[in-house]
C-alpha cells in the first residue's frame, strides 16, 4: 500500500469513528459483515484512484501538448494583462518582436507599437475589454531596436482561465508585410491605372482638338479659296492660314514622332560645328511675327563672345528645344516680354527663355515634364502636353539638365545647360536660299509615287525648272520605264504597291543602272535614312518638304 493510499486509509478510519459505523460493542457477524463492506469500498477507492492517475497522465499530455503548440505555433502568441503588459511570449512572437533587439526590452506591447497606428490599437483592445472584439487589427510593429517595423495582423482572445480581477488576452501576431507590399502595389497600381486612363481620355480629347482645329482652318479657307472673284490680298491671307494650318498638323506630329522615338531610346545626337549666335538669330527672326502680334517683346540676350558662340552640339536639337520653350513662353503670356539668352557657365553653356506670362501655380510644378501632362487638364487649350517632355529629353541628350522657376501670375523661366564642346570651325557650309528652281531644260527625271495628290505637287513644283518628267504609279511601272528610258534623276517614293521602293533601289543598282536616286518618304526616322542610303540611293527627302528643300535636294544631286 502506498502512502497516499495509508493517508487515505487513516483518513476513513478516523471518519467512520467520528460517524459512529464502529461501536465498541460491535457483534463478530456486524464486524464481518462491515469489514466486508469496506473491502469492498477500499477496491472501489484503488480504482478510482487508478482512473484518477490515468488522467493526470493525460492531462500532463494535453498540457504538454498545448504548451509545444503554443510555443512553436507559426503565429506569434503573447498574453498581456489589461495593462498591455506582456505576460507570456512564445517563441514565434518573441522572433517577431525581439529579435535584434538586443538594447531595447519592451515590457508594454504598446511599446512595440508604431506611434501612427497606436490609436487603432487602444480601440482593438478596447473592443476586446468589452467581449466584443473586431475581427483583427492591422498595425506596425517596431523591430530591430525601433530601427524598423514589419506589418503584422493582430487577432486577440480573452484567455479562458482568465479571471474578472485578473483578466489576460492572448493577442495572435502575424506577419503580413509581404501582403501589405502586394496591397500597397496593387494600390498604386490601380491609382496608376486610374491616372493612365484619366490622361487617356484627356490625351483623345486633346488629340481630337490638336487635328481637327488646323483641319478646320484648311478644309474651311480651301473652301473659300474655291470663290473666283477673292481679291489676291484676301486669297493670300488665307493661303497663308492654310499654309499655318498645315504647319500646326505638322508640329503635332514631329512631336508625336519625337516622343515615340524617346520612348524607344533612338534618339541620337548629332554633333556638329554650330554657331549660337545665328541660331538666336534664327530662333528671334522666326518668332518676331508671332510675338508683334501678340504685344510681345522678344528680347534676345547674348552674353557670349564671338570665339565663345561657337561649339559642337547637335545644333537641330537645340534649336528644337529652344523652339519648345519659346512657343510655350508665347503661348502661355498675353503681353510683356519674352527674354531669350545665353551666357557661360562653368564648362556649360547656360540658356534661359524668360517670360512674363501666367507663370505654374506651385502644386503642378511636379508634373509638367511628365508626357501628355498639362497644368490645365480639365478645359481644352492648344497643345499636347509632349513640348517640354520632349525638351528635356533632347536636352539630357546634348548632356545637359533643364529646370524652371515660375511664379503664378508673375512668368516663368526655363534654362537649360548644355556641355561648352570646343571646335575649330573650319567650313561654314551656307544654306542656299535660293527660291528659284535649277534650270532643267534638257533632264529628264522619273517621279515614282503612288499617291496621286504627291505625284502632282511634285511635278507641279518642278514644272518651273523646264525638266522632263515621267510619272509612274508604282515599282513595277517605274521598272519598265527604265527599260526605254535613261532618265538624269529618279524621285522614289518608298512605300508603293507591288514592288516597293527599297526593292527598286536594290534592282536598279542590281542591274548596273547609275541614275542617281533620290528617295522622298514619310518614314522620317533616322534609321530609315540609314537603311535607304546604305542601299545605294543617293539623296533622301522626309515628307513633306518645302520647294526649296526639294529643288536644293535635286541641284545637290545633278
Ligand atoms: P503643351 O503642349 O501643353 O504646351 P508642354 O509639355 O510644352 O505641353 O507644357 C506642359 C504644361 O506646362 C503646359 O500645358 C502648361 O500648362 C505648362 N507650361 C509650360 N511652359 C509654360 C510657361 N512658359 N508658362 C506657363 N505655363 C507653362
Amino acid at each position: 500500500m502506498d502512502k497516499n493510499a495509508k493517508i487515505l486509509r487513516t483518513n476513513a478510519k478516523i471518519s467512520l469513528l467520528e460517524n459512529e459505523i464502529l461501536y465498541e460493542n460491535t457483534s463478530g457477524k456486524d464486524l464481518k459483515s462491515l469489514i466486508e463492506e469496506l473491502s469492498t469500498y477500499q477496491i472501489e477507492l484503488e480504482h478510482q484512484n487508478q482512473e484518477l492517475l490515468a488522467s493526470q497522465e493525460k492531462l500532463l499530455l494535453v498540457s504538454d501538448t498545448y504548451i509545444d503548440l503554443f510555443e512553436n505555433a507559426p503565429i506569434g502568441y503573447i498574453i498581456v494583462d489589461t495593462e498591455n503588459g506582456i505576460n507570456k511570449i512564445n517563441k514565434t512572437a518573441y522572433k517577431l518582436l525581439y529579435e535584434g533587439n538586443d538594447t531595447i526590452y519592451c515590457s508594454k506591447f504598446t511599446q512595440l507599437i508604431h506611434p501612427d497606428d497606436q490609436s487603432e490599437y487602444y480601440l482593438y483592445f478596447k473592443s476586446l475589454i468589452k467581449g466584443t472584439p473586431k475581427e483583427y487589427c492591422d498595425l506596425r510593429l517596431f523591430t530591430n531596436n525601433h530601427k524598423t517595423y514589419f506589418y503584422a495582423r493582430i487577432c486577440g482572445n480573452r484567455q479562458i482561465d482568465s479571471t474578472e480581477q485578473n483578466a489576460e488576452f492572448r493577442l495572435a501576431i502575424s506577419d503580413i508585410s509581404t501582403e501589405k507590399e502586394l496591397e500597397l502595389n496593387l494600390i498604386k497600381a490601380k491609382e496608376k491605372a486610374e491616372e493612365n486612363d484619366n490622361l487617356k481620355s484627356v490625351f483623345l480629347a486633346n488629340m481630337s482638338h490638336e487635328i481637327r482645329t488646323p483641319m478646320n482652318g484648311i478644309i474651311g479657307f480651301t473652301d473659300l479659296l474655291k470663290d473666283p472673284y477673292l481679291s489676291s490680298e484676301t486669297r493670300n491671307s488665307y493661303l497663308e492660314i492654310i499654309e499655318n494650318s498645315g504647319n500646326r498638323l505638322l508640329d503635332l506630329i514631329n512631336e508625336l514622332i519625337e516622343i515615340s522615338k524617346i520612348e524607344a531610346g533612338q534618339m541620337q545626337a548629332n554633333l556638329i560645328p554650330t554657331n549660337i549666335t545665328s541660331l538666336l538669330d534664327e530662333l528671334h527672326k522666326f518668332f518676331t511675327p508671332e510675338a508683334h502680334k501678340k504685344n510681345i517683346t522678344l528680347i534676345i540676350e547674348n552674353h557670349l563672345k564671338k570665339s565663345e558662340a561657337k561649339l559642337l552640339t547637335d545644333k537641330d536639337k537645340l534649336y528644337a528645344i529652344l523652339v519648345n520653350l519659346t512657343k510655350n513662353s508665347l503661348k502661355y503670356s498675353n503681353a510683356g516680354t519674352i527674354k531669350i539668352g545665353v551666357y557661360k557657365s562653368g564648362p556649360n553653356l547656360k540658356f534661359y527663355v524668360k517670360d512674363t506670362g501666367i507663370g505654374i501655380p506651385k502644386e503642378k510644378k511636379h508634373i509638367i515634364f511628365q508626357r501628355f501632362r498639362q497644368v490645365e487638364e480639365t478645359a481644352f487649350h492648344e497643345g499636347t502636353g509632349l513640348g517640354l517632355c520632349i525638351a528635356k529629353a533632347l536636352v539630357e541628350l546634348l548632356g545637359g539638365t533643364i529646370g524652371f522657376m515660375s511664379l503664378c501670375k508673375k512668368g516663368s523661366t526655363f534654362y537649360f545647360t548644355i556641355p561648352n564642346k570646343k571646335i575649330e570651325i573650319k567650313k561654314v557650309v551656307s544654306i542656299k536660299n535660293n527660291d528659284n528652281a535649277p534650270y532643267l531644260e534638257n533632264y529628264e527625271i522619273v517621279i515614282a509615287e503612288d499617291d496621286h495628290y504627291s505625284r502632282m505637287l511634285i511635278d507641279e513644283l518642278l514644272r518651273q525648272s523646264k525638266a522632263k518628267t515621267y510619272l509612274v504609279e508604282n515599282g513595277v511601272e517605274l521598272m519598265s520605264l527604265l527599260e526605254k528610258v535613261n532618265p538624269n534623276l529618279i524621285l522614289l517614293d518608298i512605300n508603293m504597291p507591288f514592288k516597293n521602293g527599297y526593292e527598286c533601289i536594290e534592282e536598279i543598282r542590281k542591274i548596273g543602272i547609275k541614275t542617281k536616286i533620290i528617295a522622298v518618304t514619310a518614314y522620317a526616322l533616322n534609321e530609315e535614312k540609314e537603311k535607304i542610303l546604305g542601299l545605294g540611293c543617293d539623296g533622301y527627302l522626309a515628307k513633306p518638304f518645302k520647294k526649296q528643300e526639294l529643288l536644293s535636294e535635286i541641284e545637290k544631286q545633278i
